[in-house]
C-alpha cells in the first residue's frame, strides 16, 4: 500500500536559494518559478513530516516538534497558495506550465498531519443514516482500526493481518473456520446483516455519485493503461479465467481457500521468524543495489492498538537539490506486524518496494511525488513477487518450497485482489446490487469458492472503504508486474537472486520521472509497446492444476534443502 494523499510542510533554511538552471531537468526555467517550486517542497516536506510524526513514529523532527511544524506548514502553505496565483499564465517553458499543474493538484491531498488510514471517527457512527459520504467512510475505517486490531480469538486478541497470515498456516480445519469467524464482528460493522441500507452499501452509492463527477480509481487505471473501463473488466475476467482452468474443480470453503493454496507459507514460515523480516529484507535490496539502511528508511514495523490497520509506505521528506548536489528522499514503512511468515515478508518487500521507487525519484520538486497509484502498486510487486520463487528462497531462506506450491501460494493472493477489482468495478457500476451476493457469484464461479452469501467475507481490506476502487491497482496491477518483471529478466537478466545493477538501471529507466510521466506513456516507452496481459497469463499458465484431494490436512511435501 502506498498512501496516496501527500502531506506537507517547509522545513529547510535554504529555501531562499533558488538554483536555476545547475542541473538540467531538475530545475524551473524560469526563476519565478523555481522559487515557488522551492517554497512548494517545503510545504510538501512539512506536510508528510507532521504525517510521520502523528503515525506515533516520531516526537520531533530536525530538531522540531510537531507544534512547531504545524506552525510552518501553516504560513509557508498559505504563502504558497498566494504566490502560485501571482505566477504568469503565459510565456513560460511547456515543462514550468505542466509543474505549476503539477504543484495546484497535489496540493489538493496535502492534509497538514492526523494520522494515515486512523481518523478520528468512531466505528460506532458507521449505522447513522445521517452523516455525510466522507464521515461515513471514516467510519468505516475506524471499524477496521478498532474492531479489525482487536479480533477476539481464543480468549485472546489477535489484529487483521495476524488472522489472514493464521488462516495460511492453522492446520486444525476447525481452528482454521474459528479464525476466519474471527472476522464477524468486523464485517458486520462494516456491512451490518447486509440490508440494503447497511454502512457499505450506503458508502459504496456515495463513492458510485463521487465517481460519476470525478471519475473512480477504475477509470484512471483504465487511463494507465491506455484502454477503456469496458476493458478492465474483460482483462480481470482473462486472468480469473487463466486461474480457474489451471485449478481444477473441487469447491473449497472460504476458510480453507489460503489453507489449500499456502503450503509453501507453511513450508518455509519456521524459517521466517518475526525477527528474520528486516535482515532478510534489507539483504535482498542491498542486492539488488539498493541499501535501505543508507538511504535513512525509518521503519514502525511493530503493533499498536490505535495504529493503522494495515502496512504502507509515505515519504518522509522529499528528495531535492541543495547547493548543487542531490539531497535524497527519506521514506517510512509503517506496519503492524505481530509474526514474521513468508505473507508478511512478501508485504515487506512490497512495502520496500515502493521505497526504492520513491527514492529513486530525480527530478525537480513539482515532480518529487508518487507516479500513479496503479503504476505504484504494481512496482513494489517487482521485487516483491520474488519471495515466491524458489531460487529466493534458497538464497534468502536457505529453504525453498516446491515450485508449484510456491506459484499457487502467491497467484492466490493476486487472484483474491484480482476478484476485489472485480467485485469493485461491479459495485461502482451497479451500487444497488447486493455485494454478498455479488462477491458469492465471483469466488464461486472463478476460485471454485462455496457459496456464503450469509457472511460479508469480502470486508477484509481497508481500501474498500478507505478508497473505494482502489483494489483494481493491486489487480489489474498484476498485469504491469509481469510485464515489468518479464522485461526487466529480459533486457537485464533473472533478478531474483540479487543484482547490484537492478537499482540503478530502473531508476535510469522507469522510476526517476516521479509524478511528471503518466503511466500509459512510461510503460510504452518501457516495453516498447502497449502493456498487455500476456505475460501475466503465462504466468498463470506455469500452474499445473493441483490435485483434486489437495484440501485440508493432507501432509505437506516437505522441504528441499
Ligand atoms: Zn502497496
Amino acid at each position: 500500500m502506498k498512501k496516496p494523499l501527500s502531506l506537507g510542510l517547509a522545513c529547510s533554511l535554504l529555501l531562499s536559494l533558488h538554483p536555476v538552471g545547475t542541473a538540467a531537468g531538475l530545475m524551473a526555467d524560469s526563476k519565478a518559478v523555481a522559487a515557488v517550486e522551492y517554497l512548494y517542497a517545503d510545504v510538501s516536506d512539512a506536510n508528510t513530516i507532521l504525517a510521520a510524526i502523528d503515525s506515533g513514529l516520531l516526537s520531533s523532527y530536525q530538531g522540531r516538534d510537531r507544534a512547531a511544524w504545524e506552525q510552518l506548514y501553516g504560513t509557508r502553505r498559505a504563502k504558497l497558495a498566494r504566490e502560485l496565483e501571482r505566477l504568469p499564465s503565459s510565456g513560460l517553458s511547456g515543462g514550468d506550465t505542466r509543474a505549476i499543474a503539477a504543484m495546484r493538484k497535489q496540493m489538493q491531498a496535502f492534509t497538514g498531519g492526523g494520522a494515515l488510514f486512523s481518523p478520528a471517527a468512531k466505528c460506532q457512527d458507521a449505522p447513522r443514516k445521517d452523516i455525510a459520504y466522507a464521515q461515513l467512510k471514516a467510519a468505516l475505517v475506524a471499524c477496521f482500526v478498532e474492531i479489525g486490531n482487536n479480533l477476539s480469538f481464543e480468549g485472546g486478541k489477535i489484529n487483521r493481518v495476524s488472522a489472514l497470515d493464521l488462516l495460511h498456516e492453522t492446520s486444525d480445519a476447525g481452528r482454521r473456520k474459528a479464525v476466519f469467524l474471527a472476522f464477524v464482528p468486523l464485517w458486520q460493522a462494516v456491512n451490518g446483516n447486509n440490508e440494503p441500507d447497511s454502512p457499505y452499501r450506503r458508502m459504496i452509492a456515495g463513492a458510485a455519485a463521487e465517481a460519476s463527477k470525478n471519475g473512480s480509481e477504475i477509470d484512471n487505471a483504465a487511463r494507465d493503461v491506455g484502454i477503456n473501463p469496458v476493458e478492465v473488466e474483460r482483462w480481470l475476467v482473462q486472468m480469473l479465467d487463466a486461474w480457474r482452468a489451471s485449478s481444477g474443480n473441487v469447491m473449497v470453503e472460504p476458510w480453507d481457500f489460503r489453507f489449500q493454496a499456502g503450503e509453501a507459507d507453511r513450508v518455509l514460515g519456521t524459517y521466517i521468524p518475526r525477527e528474520s523480516l528486516q535482515p532478510i529484507n534489507h539483504r535482498y535490496y542491498r542486492d539488488l543495489g539498493a541499501d535501505l539502511e543508507q538511504m535513512g528508511t525509518l521503519y514502525d514495523l511493530g503493533p499498536r492498538p490505535d495504529k493503522a490497520a494495515l502496512a504502507y509506505t509515505e515519504f518522509v521528506t522529499h528528495g531535492r537539490m541543495v547547493n548543487g548536489a542531490w539531497r535524497s528522499t527519506v521514506a517510512r514503512v509503517s506496519a503492524p506486524y505481530e509474526r514474521g511468515g513468508l505473507f508478511v515478508l512478501n508485504e515487506l518487500v512490497h512495502e520496500n518496494g515502493h521505497v526504492v521507487n520513491i527514492t529513486a525519484i530525480r527530478n525537480r520538486p513539482a515532480f518529487v511525488d508518487w507516479p500513479s497509484d496503479l503504476f505504484a502498486e504494481a512496482f513494489a510487486d517487482v521485487p516483491a513477487w520474488g519471495t515466491y520463487e524458489p531460487v529466493w528462497q534458497r538464497r534468502y531462506l536457505g529453504h525453498e518450497a516446491p515450485e508449484q506450491l510456491s506459484l499457487r501460494a502467491l497467484y492466490s493472493v493476486v487472484m483474491l485482489d484480482v476478484a476485489w477489482s472485480l467485485f469493485e468495478l461491479r459495485m461502482f457500476r451497479t451500487p444497488t446490487a447486493d455485494p454478498n451476493a455479488l462477491w458469492t457469484e465471483i469466488t464461486g464461479r472463478y476460485l471454485r469458492i462455496v457459496p456464503h452469501a450469509e457472511l460479508s467475507w469480502w470486508a477484509v481490506r481497508v481500501q474498500l472503504a478507505d478508497l473505494p476502487g482502489y483494489m483494481v491497482n493491486y489487480g489489474l496491477g498484476a498485469i504491469l508486474t509481469a510485464e515489468m518483471r518479464q522485461h526487466i529478466s529480459k533486457v537485464l537478466g533473472a533478478f531474483d537472486n540479487g543484482d547490484p545493477r537492478w537499482y540503478g538501471w530502473l531508476s535510469q529507466h522507469l522510476l526517476r520521472y516521479g509524478s511528471e510521466r503518466d503511466t500509459r506513456t512510461l510503460m510504452q516507452d518501457f516495453l516498447g509497446r502497449p502493456v498487455s496481459p500476456q505475460a501475466f497469463l503465462e504466468q498463470i499458465r506455469r500452474l499445473k492444476p493441483a490435485s483434486p484431494q489437495a484440501t485440508g490436512d493432507q501432509p505437506t511435501e516437505s522441504t528441499r534443502h
